[in-house]
């Protein structure tokens, strides 16, 4: 038996009790319920629906008309975010907590809110109901909210979904993630 091989294998190992594992199939099962999601609102709004000339469902052109508030307390994270919306091509700001949030939701008009949960202040789950109660205007009760968490527990999972955000993504966040999560929400507009 080689010592170091089974060392090394066993803190990674896939057991089936394994968090990836776990983590996996709760991400399968919500991307099911989102694609189903997806469709329904796809045959709802098929008539409006941009060209399908190229892969992505938004253009370039399209992406700069979108505004996407970022809320995000971690200053590197904002920056990094940041530089990654506006990357892919959308007209991005940032706001460093909920409650700065709320304002700017109010005195400007955006598509779509990227949403950190823990923030001093106003945390993204207080900040998401207020939201939807109508405390930043009538015109955003209906805004998609993605929540950015920190950790992938299922509790914290729905934590979010119970506060009223729409779908989430897990911190470090991938260019990629942040690129097809937000063609999925602003796509149906
Ligand atoms: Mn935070």
């Amino acid at each position: 038996m080689n010592i170091n091989k089974i060392y090394k294998e066993t803190p990674y190992s896939s057991g089936l009790n394994s968090p990836v594992v776990d983590e996996n199939a709760q991400r399968q099962a919500v991307a099911k319920e989102n694609t189903q999601k997806q469709s329904i609102a796809n045959e709802h709004s098929q008539k409006q629906m941009p060209n399908k000339e190229s892969e992505t469902a938004i253009s370039q052109d399209q992406k700069r008309r979108f505004k996407i508030l970022l809320a995000e307390d971690n200053p590197i994270n904002r920056q990094l975010a940041l530089t990654m919306l506006r990357k892919i091509g959308y007209n991005a700001n940032a706001v460093i907590n909920g409650k700065e949030a709320l304002k700017a939701l109010v005195l400007d008009k955006y598509d779509l809110l990227l949403m950190d949960c823990q923030m001093p202040e106003m945390d993204g789950y207080e900040a998401t109901k207020k939201i939807r109660q109508g405390d930043a205007g009538i015109q955003n009760v209906k805004i998609p909210v993605i929540a950015m968490t920190a950790n992938s527990m299922q509790e914290d999972r729905e934590k979010c979904l119970e506060s009223g955000m729409d779908d989430y993504i897990s911190k470090p966040v991938h260019h990629k993630t942040i690129e097809k999560i937000l063609e999925k929400w602003l796509s149906v507009f």
